[in-house]
């Protein structure tokens, strides 16, 4: 890999026998960004490694992942819609993925397949680094009840937050989510709601950290109003988006024009693959050079 730039598309890539291959199983994969910033991070260690996106059809999960084994993969990350139905496949499950209840990377240590979910901690790693915040002791409102919504819940309630209220359109799938959490980490209360603008105005006071873990706002419909009127938000509180796609959605913009604080979500993708980097390869992430990869892949 030797002379990669870490630019969208890096040159003289030496693919040889001796590479080691990692890469994401997905369907659809075309949009996957992880490229980007792996092969630009191997290439800056000096790492002979690539890392290729595999689109793998649902009926076709099983084989895949038997294709790590059998073709002596480092490992994969696994995307939507195959990181719960992945489960079976592997050998071994690390207790904070099944917790989740779902994996995005895998890794194979000599012949044997071990399930991690580096989202919830990339999310944190993200709070944490960009936005300099602690979640121990915090309030925190979450849009969503979906996969994205229960990596982040178990995260910050493993690490502290006081008080997790899960608002979300279906209110059954809000109370299925809390109780999972309460189930899991009894010291956090979890609250369900429903998405609704006269139940938000009063639930909202006390936020500290909200965090839209929808795909409202997500391209290519930038300009669907956001999951919370901006306008409603107490002052201090901290929103977050999920959706990194575009990098600043409208929530955000609007938030920002408001004067309070926000985080953008390109940070969890980053840190998820940091720390899948960081399994794969047991070195230090280039974390600069992955940031600078994936900003230019982002565009
Ligand atoms: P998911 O499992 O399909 O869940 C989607 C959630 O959003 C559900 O709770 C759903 O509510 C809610 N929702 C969908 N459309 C809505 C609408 N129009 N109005 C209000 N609520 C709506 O998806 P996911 O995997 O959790 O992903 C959610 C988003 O997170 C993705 O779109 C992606 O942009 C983002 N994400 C980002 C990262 C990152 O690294 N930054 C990682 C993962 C995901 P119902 O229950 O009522 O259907």
């Amino acid at each position: 890999m030797a002379g990669s730039s870490g630019t969208k598309f890096p040159g003289n890539i030496a693919i040889s026998g001796a590479t080691r291959v990692t890469g994401i199983f997905g369907d659809p994969v075309a949009h996957s960004w992880s490229s980007y910033m792996h092969n630009a991070a191997f290439a800056e260690l000096g790492l002979d490694m690539v890392y290729v996106p595999w689109r793998v059809r649902a009926e076709d999960l099983e084989n895949a992942v038997e294709a790590i084994r059998s073709l002596n993969l480092v490992g994969v990350n696994v995307t939507i819609p195959h990181k719960v139905a992945v489960l079976p496949y592997l050998d071994e499950v690390t207790p904070q993925a099944r917790l989740i209840g779902a994996v995005n990377t895998i890794h194979n240590q000599d012949g044997r397949l071990v399930g991690y979910n580096t989202d919830g901690a990339g999310f944190l790693e993200s709070l944490r680094r960009e936005a300099g915040v602690d979640p121990k002791g915090a309030t925190v409102m979450l849009a969503g009840a979906g996969g994205a919504a229960r990596a982040v819940a178990m995260a910050l309630a493993a690490v502290g937050a006081r008080r997790i209220v899960f608002a979300n359109r279906t209110l059954e799938r809000a109370r299925d989510l809390a109780g999972a959490v309460a189930v899991a980490v009894p010291s956090c209360e979890a609250h369900a709601i429903v998405l609704d603008e006269a139940v938000l105005r009063q639930r909202l006071a006390g936020v500290d950290i909200f965090i839209n873990a929808s795909p409202v706002g997500m391209h290519p419909a930038v300009d669907q109003p956001p999951v919370v009127e901006p306008a409603l938000f107490p002052p201090g509180i901290l929103v977050c988006d999920l959706v990194y796609n575009p990098l600043e959605t409208r929530l955000l913009r609007e938030s920002r024009e408001r004067d309070l604080k926000i985080l953008t979500g390109d940070g969890m993708l980053l840190y998820q693959g940091v720390l899948a980097f960081e399994i794969w390869t047991g070195r230090q992430a280039p974390v600069d050079i992955m940031r600078a990869a994936l900003k230019d892949a982002l565009g």
